[in-house]
This record gives structure tokens, C-alpha cells and sequence, in this order.
């Protein structure tokens, strides 16, 4: 295709809302515009991309024996009610009415949906297993919708179901999904890995999440150096070894703290150590106020603590509520005294002689020893994983890696097809609840992750796999009728040959054509000028590396295939 006449308005500066760089080079290469907060349109270049990475998506979920369909987009709020989630599902479910002042939303998923279509025509054993797909736009209205293309409200997902009669059935399913979802991120020419994931709101035993490895990345993975564990924060245990001996506490007593507030403020102006501090987090579960504690070298995680409690909803108390249950100013909550339930990590339970606040202004607690000073409703795994901590598997050394959720996989057991009642008759003529696994993919997140993942200065360096095209050819010269007919025959070759060839055939400087074809991330580039012409050659450079070469015209097309296929195999 040639430049001239395709809409690629690339920008020399990024907008200043971009905040990530996948967003600034996005903008800047002309491939996505916002429209509003959380939405984007997709321009044909980055149209291009996001078909790339459908095409292999789509490929593979044939291969694994999933079958494409498509479901409306809008959903109706009875199917929600039935498996309880017209009440349970956040705000994120925009919800709204027709005409006739019926319910309805838009879908952020489609688990009710899809199993509304097996319940209505399954109806034994024989006609399962059934795996189907779908490649959609989902909206969910977040909360806090950034990055771009990485955090959307309207975005495109792969989503695909599974029903099967039993639960081997079931694990089969979800075992080709898993080995599907590492085909599909390896042929998109991403770094990756699979990670065990929490299950989230959608329910079920089982769950992977596919991470990009990306220090932007919102995500903080725990991996194991030793054993092949991986997980993301909310589903690596901690490991705890309780204390063998405990020193004796002297009395508690109470001393000034004016004016600190955090962790290294008190313990500096006390003295002691950050792991002798408590620190006391007041949540919302489920609207009842309950106090968290962690030492103050470690960090609540509101997902182990919302599990533990079985809750749907956990959320960091308001100012106003934590005023409320401590009678005291922000900053100074402490457990002592306390009238709502308490809930302590499981690193606490070895130790005492902590300091704590006082619920009261400018006032600590020293010398508290919790089993004699305070009530704890319960110790629990409340706290994420650190790299000092071992493994929880091997007891090896961990780390912790950032990443961009790309995928998941869920297994969800029979949460919806029981809710739905899916069932069949198996073999032995008994009705039995369908288990059901689902899989998603965000087509579009991928666009950002990779690029996040694949980029330098000069701009995108895109997976040849899913770059808008493999090679940009530039004229130099639109002047020289000569270097024009050469351009013109060397596009057609490449043409001719199944490459996809974006043509700069605009009457642009040629830092502009440089700069533009850097940014946009095209794996190979071809310029012929007057000067090279002469001598009888085309200069080639490899996006990536920056490597140049010289590629004869005489016998081109063999010498440009030995170029891209060595370039590919880097
Ligand atoms: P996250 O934790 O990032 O909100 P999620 O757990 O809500 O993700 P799923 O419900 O599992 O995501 O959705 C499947 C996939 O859809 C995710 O793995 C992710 O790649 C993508 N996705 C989810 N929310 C968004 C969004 N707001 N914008 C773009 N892609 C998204
Ligand atoms: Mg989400």
C-alpha cells in the first residue's frame, strides 16, 4: 500500500495525556485516536495490527477445537439476575433501559449469555464436550480507565466458554486452553508467563493469568528461582515459620508521636525497627467496618483478605469511617481497645513488644503484646508475598517481576451452569450440571503490551508477527524519474512475492520518511535514492537492531528473502 494514500497522521511530539509509552507511541504513529475517556477509534495502520493479532488468536482456537460465533453485545438484566450478578457485578456493568423500561447492560463478559445459548439446546452428554469463541468489544465502565488501549472502557476481548459433562472433561478442556494460550503469546512474538491467578469475582477453583513481562506493567508477579512457581500477588502464600521463643513484654504504655503519621516516621522518632511497628488498615467488607494488621515492613493484600473473608466487595475504609470506628484522627488507628472485628497477619502471631497506635491524636502504643493487649478476631495470610520470603512451593528464593495481564484462564466449575441450570443427561440417564471453564484474551491490551515490551527511542519495534506490515520501502528521490521506476519495480516484486509492502511514496524530507518509518515500527526498511541507484543497490536496515546492509537490485528478490529470513530468526 502506499503512504500517500493511506490516513497515518503521525505526530512529532506526544500528547501530553499519554502517561505509558505504548499510549505516546500509539498517538504518535497514527495508529489510535481517544474519543473520550476509555475510548478509542483504531486507524488503519493500527487496525492492521489488532488483525494480526486476531488472525492468530483466531488460528489457534480452530486448532484447539473452539468454534467462532458472536453474541449481541447487549444483554439483558434478567440473565444477570439469575446467577446473582445484576446485583453483585460493580459499577463496571453499565447498566441501563430500553424504551419499555426494561433492564439492560452492556456486556463486560458473557458467561450468561453463552450458557443461555448451550442450556437451550444441549441436552446430553453425547454433545459434549462444546468450546466456543468469540471475538468481541466488551465494556466495562472502570474506574479508573488510563494507559490507553491498556486499561479501556470499550475494549476487544477474545472470550471463549467450555461446557463439558464431567469434570475430567472439564480439566481436558482447560488443559488445551492453557496449552493454546502459550502457542498463541509465543507466536505473537511476546515475553510471557503463565502465573496461577486469584479467581477474582468471576468465581470457580482454578485460574491462570498470561502476563508480558513489562515494568510498566500493572501487575507484580512472584516467581520462584528455584521450582517452576509462578504467581501473581494475590495467589502466592506466604509461608509462615512462627517463632520458637518469645521474649516477655514489659507494660504497655502510651507515648507522644506529634506529628507522625507513617511507619518511617514513627519508627525513627521511637527508634526501633519498621518490623516492630503494626500498622493498622481499616477495610470496608461488604459495608462492615474491620481492622487489618500487618507489621509495618509489609502490605495488605485486599484480595487475600476479601478470599479470607469470603467477601464480594473490600475496599479501604473512608477518612470519615476510619474517624468513626477510632474516635481518632486519621493516621493513629491502633487495635487496642478496638470494637470491631480484628484481623492480623500471620507474621504477627511469633512476636509482641510491637508499637501500635493509640486512637488518639499524635499518641502511640509501645510495648503491646497482642495475645495480652488486644482481641484478634483471627490470623490469616493477609499480607503479599516479598522477595525476602521463600517460596511457598520449594522454599526457594523468589523474585518479583512486573507484568500486563494479557489472558486468563478460569475454570469455573458449575458457579453459572448450576445458577443457569445447564444440564444434561449422562450416561446413565441422570441429570447432571454442565462444568463449564472460561478464556479470555484482551485483543486489544495486547497492542499496548507489546509495545510496552518492544520499543526504543526512535519509536515501536513491533513483533514482525504482528507488525502492520514487514518492510517500508522509501523513495528518496521523487524527483528522478529513474529512482521513481525503480521504486515502482521493486514494490511490485515484493508484492508479487507475499510481502506486505508499505510504499513512502509521500513528497516528504527524508528525515521525515526516516523518522516516521522508526516510529512506526515496520521490522525492515528499503530506501533507494539517486546515489544508491547508481551504484546499483538498495540500503536495508533491520528496525530492530539497527543493522544495515546493501542488497543488490541485480538478483533482488533472492538477496531480500536471505535478508528477512535471517532478520526474522533474531
Ligand atoms: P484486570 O485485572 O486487568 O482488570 P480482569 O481480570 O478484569 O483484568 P478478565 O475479566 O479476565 O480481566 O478479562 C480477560 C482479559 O481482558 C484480561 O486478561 C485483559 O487482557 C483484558 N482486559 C480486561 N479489562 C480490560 C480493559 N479495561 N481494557 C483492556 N483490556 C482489558
Ligand atoms: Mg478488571
Amino acid at each position: 500500500m502506499r503512504f500517500s494514500s493511506l490516513y497515518i497522521p503521525t505526530l512529532k511530539e506526544s500528547p501530553a495525556e499519554a502517561e505509558v509509552i505504548s499510549h505516546k507511541l500509539l498517538l504518535r504513529a497514527g495508529m489510535i485516536r481517544k474519543l473520550t475517556s476509555g475510548l478509542y477509534t483504531y486507524l488503519p495502520l493500527g487496525l492492521r495490527v489488532l488483525q494480526k493479532i486476531s488472525a492468530i488468536v483466531r488460528e489457534e482456537m480452530e486448532r484447539a477445537g473452539f468454534q467462532e460465533v458472536l453474541l449481541p453485545m447487549v444483554q439483558p438484566a434478567d440473565l444477570w439476575r439469575e446467577t446473582g450478578r445484576w446485583e453483585h457485578y460493580g459499577k463496571e456493568l453499565l447498566r441501563f433501559k430500553d424504551r419499555n423500561e426494561r433492564d439492560y447492560c452492556l456486556g463486560p463478559t458473557h458467561e450468561e449469555v453463552m450458557t443461555d445459548l448451550v442450556r437451550g439446546e444441549i441436552k446430553s452428554y453425547r454433545q459434549l464436550p462444546l468450546r466456543l469463541y468469540q471475538l468481541h468489544t466488551k465494556f466495562r465502565d472502570e474506574m479508573r480507565p488510563r494507559f490507553g488501549l491498556m486499561r479501556g472502557r470499550e475494549f476487544i476481548m477474545k472470550d471463549a466458554y467450555s461446557y463439558d459433562a464431567d469434570l475430567a472433561g472439564a480439566q481436558e478442556s482447560y488443559r488445551i486452553m492453557h496449552e493454546a494460550y502459550t502457542r498463541i503469546f509465543t507466536r505473537l512474538g511476546l515475553k510471557f508467563r503463565a502465573v496461577e491467578a486469584d479467581t477474582g469475582s468471576i468465581g470457580g477453583n482454578f485460574s491462570h493469568e498470561f502476563m508480558v513481562l513489562a515494568d510498566s506493567g500493572e501487575d507484580t508477579i512472584a516467581y520462584c528461582h528455584d521450582c517452576d512457581f509462578a504467581a501473581n500477588l494475590e495467589r502466592a502464600d506466604v509461608v509462615y515459620h512462627e517463632a520458637v521463643t518469645k521474649a516477655p513484654c514489659q507494660a504497655m504504655e502510651s507515648v507522644a508521636t506529634p506529628g507522625a503519621h507513617t511507619v518511617e516516621e514513627v519508627a525513627s522518632l521511637l527508634g526501633v525497627g519498621q518490623d516492630k511497628i503494626v500498622k493498622t488498615m481499616i477495610f470496608a467488607v461488604d459495608g462492615q467496618a474491620v481492622a487489618v494488621l500487618v507489621r509495618g515492613d509489609h502490605e495488605v493484600n485486599d484480595v487475600k483478605l476479601g478470599r479470607f473473608l469470603k467477601a464480594n466487595q473490600v475496599e479501604l475504609a473512608s477518612p470519615d469511617l476510619v474517624e468513626r470506628v477510632t474516635q481518632a484522627p486519621l493516621g493513629f488507628a491502633g487495635p487496642v481497645g478496638l470494637a470491631i472485628p480484628i484481623y492480623a497477619d500471620n507474621s504477627l502471631l511469633g512476636g509482641n513488644d510491637y508499637v501500635v497506635g493509640a486512637n488518639q491524636g499524635d499518641t502511640h502504643l509501645r510495648h503491646v503484646d497482642l495475645a495480652r493487649d488486644t482481641k484478634i478476631t483471627a490470623y490469616a495470610d493477609l499480607r503479599s508475598i516479598k522477595a525476602s520470603d521463600p517460596c511457598p512451593r520449594c522454599g526457594g528464593s523468589i523474585s518479583l517481576t512486573r507484568g500486563i495481564e494479557v489472558g486468563h484462564i478460569f475454570m469455573l466449575g458449575t458457579k453459572y451452569s448450576q445458577a443457569m441450570h445447564a444440564t444434561v443427561l449422562n450416561e446413565q440417564g441422570v441429570e447432571t450440571t454442565m462444568i463449564m471453564g472460561c478464556y479470555g484474551i484482551g485483543i486489544s491490551r495486547i497492542m499496548a503490551a507489546a509495545i510496552e515490551q518492544n520499543h526504543d527511542d526512535a519509536g515501536i519495534v513491533f513483533p514482525w508477527q504482528i507488525a502492520p506490515f514487514s518492510c517500508i520501502l522509501i523513495n528518496l528521490d521523487l524527483k528522478n524519474a529513474e529512482v521513481c521506476a525503480k521504486v515502482e519495480w521493486l514494490y511490485e516484486l515484493l508484492c508479487r512475492q507475499g510481502v506486505e509492502v508499505l510504499l513512502d511514496d509521500r513528497d516528504e524530507r527524508a528525515g521525515v520518511k526516516f523518522k516516521d518509518a522508526d516510529l512506526l515500527g515496520i521490522p525492515l526498511q528499503l530506501v533507494l535514492g539517486g546515489k544508491s541507484l547508481a551504484r546499483g543497490v538498495v540500503e536495508a536496515t533491520v528496525r530492530a537492531s539497527h543493522e544495515k546492509c546493501e542488497l543488490p537490485l541485480e538478483g533482488f528478490a533472492d538477496a531480500f528473502a536471505a535478508w528477512q529470513a535471517k532478520a526474522q530468526s533474531l
